[in-house]
């Protein structure tokens, strides 16, 4: 701890001390990788972290760039005037090309980002309001209380000065509710969904955020530099700042400014020295920049951040701190219809997987859905949780049509879930994993998490996942990654999870898949226990044994359809059962 905070005090004072002691020159570089750097820490959330990959950053430090450079200009605004103006209309614009291409899956939403790049490159360059491709000069310096940014030591202070408090909101808003959900995004969009997470809506929030980052640096480039040309805002600008996210590590806050600084730092020092050894001028720094990075994609996709963190000293997790319970969900009545499924259908392509399945479900009961694999157990889950939907039939839960809702919905009414292929974020670590799940007992959003106003909620909601951990004896592996856990033991945590979101009703897919013998018996005690208490749990499950101990009634599929339905006893003794379920491990 102590160490890290020597390493941090002396990172500090050496970026104070460094306008002073390094010459202009240097100083500018210094600028230079600021102002990238914040174009590149908007990427790292979006791309390295949230997975969307946009080729298209550098437009939008273009429109405020041209945008305070004109009304500063023009209209005689003040530069602050200018900044206000600059992020309003990027936000807008990136809501508006947002809501439109971040529909598109994959591939396509980085194409769009490009075309799009390209247009407005060229409405820069051929507009004779902007200058055309000559661009606006003379802007007037930022200044506070008279005090002018008109050197680039001065420029300097005003640029870090942002960086600093970006990188920190941004790693505030990584350690948050908000946070959770956006590190969830690139692979774990299903499960955050049945958290409740809007995914669609926080893609949204996220790829503003980036913009807004990338007009801040527009900002800060337009008033440093005095003037604005089309050039720099071209496509090469936005595989630039692509780049340098990659090449620091887009997965931590930090990787944007080493990015930044080794790929300003390499371009100005190859663009000198190329020249010279190949005896031409020319554009050589690309080419080998092209080669850095196949080599670094083929032996450190991660980047150069996670390298250097192996340097730094850990801060070791204390003890979960206490703090006030959250509210909990009021339970239906023991006995009282809770889940009603009906004449539910769903099939994929030519295949019925699930064809009119029917059952119910009493409020405290646990009710076993079995049946061979392939028997459309698992379909039959997704479609009453919602995050499939059904070709036909109903599904109420406590007497409320849920069927055809998303997830995010039913999740709301107080359905939680497990996955039968677990669906953990597996670099967070188990505590935050569980936080996920109680994910819709939260509100504090993306702005209180970065100001950390949000802090007195987060204890509460930390608190809570720790006593769910604790609960299903998890406790020693509270900070761990979830992802080094053994497979069982990851099951148990999104066991936990569920459980942290106060559900009324507990939809748990294959539970004990992977368990040693002991675990299986701990985990009877623990789902025993949650019955106790008046939970209602719906368990699909091929271990025998372990259901029928413990479930009140099953349901049998085979083929997609109902089978029979019972008491364990009866179920045992049916004879289709035995020819269709218990024949056929044998
Ligand atoms: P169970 O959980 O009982 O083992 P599933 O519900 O996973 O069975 O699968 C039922 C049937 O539906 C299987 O034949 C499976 O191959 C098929 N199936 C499941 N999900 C999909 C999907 N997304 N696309 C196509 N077929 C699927
Ligand atoms: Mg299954």
């Amino acid at each position: 701890m102590r160490r890290a905070q020597v390493i941090l005090a002396l990172v500090v004072a050496l970026l104070v001390l460094a306008p002073f002691v390094l010459p202009a020159y240097h100083v500018t570089l210094l600028n230079y990788i600021g102002l990238a750097a914040l174009v590149a820490l908007g990427l790292v959330v979006m791309t390295g972290v949230g997975g969307i990959v946009s080729f298209g950053q550098q437009a939008f430090v273009g429109i405020a760039a041209y945008t305070t450079a004109a009304l500063t200009t023009m209209a005689g605004w003040s530069p602050w005037a200018g900044l206000a103006a600059s992020l309003v209309l990027v936000a807008l614009s990136a809501l508006l090309i947002g809501a439109v291409t971040l529909r598109l899956s994959g591939h396509y939403l980085s194409i769009a980002t490009i075309a799009w790049g390209i247009a407005i490159y060229h409405l820069f360059g051929n507009l004779p309001l902007l200058g055309q491709f000559s661009g606006i000069d003379n802007l007037p310096p930022a200044a506070v209380a008279g005090f002018e940014f008109n050197t680039g030591r001065r420029s300097y202070f005003l640029i870090w000065c942002v960086l600093i408090a970006t990188l920190v909101a941004a790693r505030n808003l990584l350690d948050s509710r908000p946070g959770r959900a956006i590190r969830a995004l690139r692979f774990r969009g299903v499960m955050a969904e049945s958290c409740g997470v809007d995914t669609s809506a926080l893609k949204l929030v996220v790829f503003v955020y980036a913009a807004l980052l990338a007009a801040l640096s527009g900002w800060l480039t337009a008033h440093f530099l005095r003037f604005v040309s089309p050039h720099a805002f071209g496509v090469n600008a936005g595989i630039d700042y692509l780049f340098m996210a990659i090449v620091g590590g887009a997965s931590e806050v930090w990787g944007a400014v080493v990015g930044s600084a080794v790929m300003t730092i390499l371009k100005e020092w190859l663009s000198d020295l190329l020249p010279v050894l190949f005896g031409h001028s020319g554009n050589y720094e690309t080419i080998v920049f092209g080669v850095l990075m196949l080599v670094l994609l083929q032996y450190a996709r991660g980047g150069l951040m996670p390298v250097i963190s192996r340097l730094l000293p850990d801060a070791p997790a204390g003890p979960v701190a206490h703090a006030p319970a959250l509210e909990r969900r009021a339970r239906a009545a023991a006995g009282t219809p809770l889940l009603e499924v009906s004449g539910l259908t769903k099939t994929f392509g030519g295949l019925t997987a699930v064809n009119d399945i029917g059952f119910s479900l009493r409020a405290g009961e646990i009710l076993g859905l079995i049946g061979p694999n392939g028997a459309g157990k698992s379909t039959t889950f997704n479609l009453v949780s919602g995050s499939l939907a059904a070709n036909g039939g109903s599904v109420k839960l406590a007497g409320e049509r849920i069927d055809g809702k998303p997830s995010r919905a039913i999740a709301r009414r107080g359905l939680a879930r497990s996955f039968q292929h677990v669906n953990l974020v597996s670099n967070m670590t188990v505590l935050e994993n569980v936080a996920m799940g109680a994910y819709l007992r939260g509100r504090r959003g993306t702005l209180a998490a970065m100001l950390r106003t949000d802090r007195a909620e987060e204890a509460r909601l930390l608190a809570e996942a720790a006593r769910q951990i604790e609960r299903v004896g998890l406790a020693e592996h509270m900070h761990d990654a979830a992802g080094s856990l053994p497979l069982g033991r990851q099951r148990i945590v999104e066991i936990a999870r569920a459980l942290a979101a106060d559900p009324v009703l507990l939809l748990l897919d294959e539970p004990a898949a992977g368990l040693r013998y002991g675990e299986k018996q701990e985990l009877s005690e623990l789902l025993r226990g949650l019955r106790a208490e008046g939970l209602s749990i719906l368990l699909v499950e091929h271990d025998m044994d372990f259901v029928m101990n413990l479930v009140d009634r099953l349901v049998v599929m085979d083929f997609g359809e109902k089978l029979a339905e019972g008491l364990p006893a009866e179920i045992q003794a049916n004879p289709a059962v035995i020819e269709a379920y218990l024949g056929g491990i044998e």
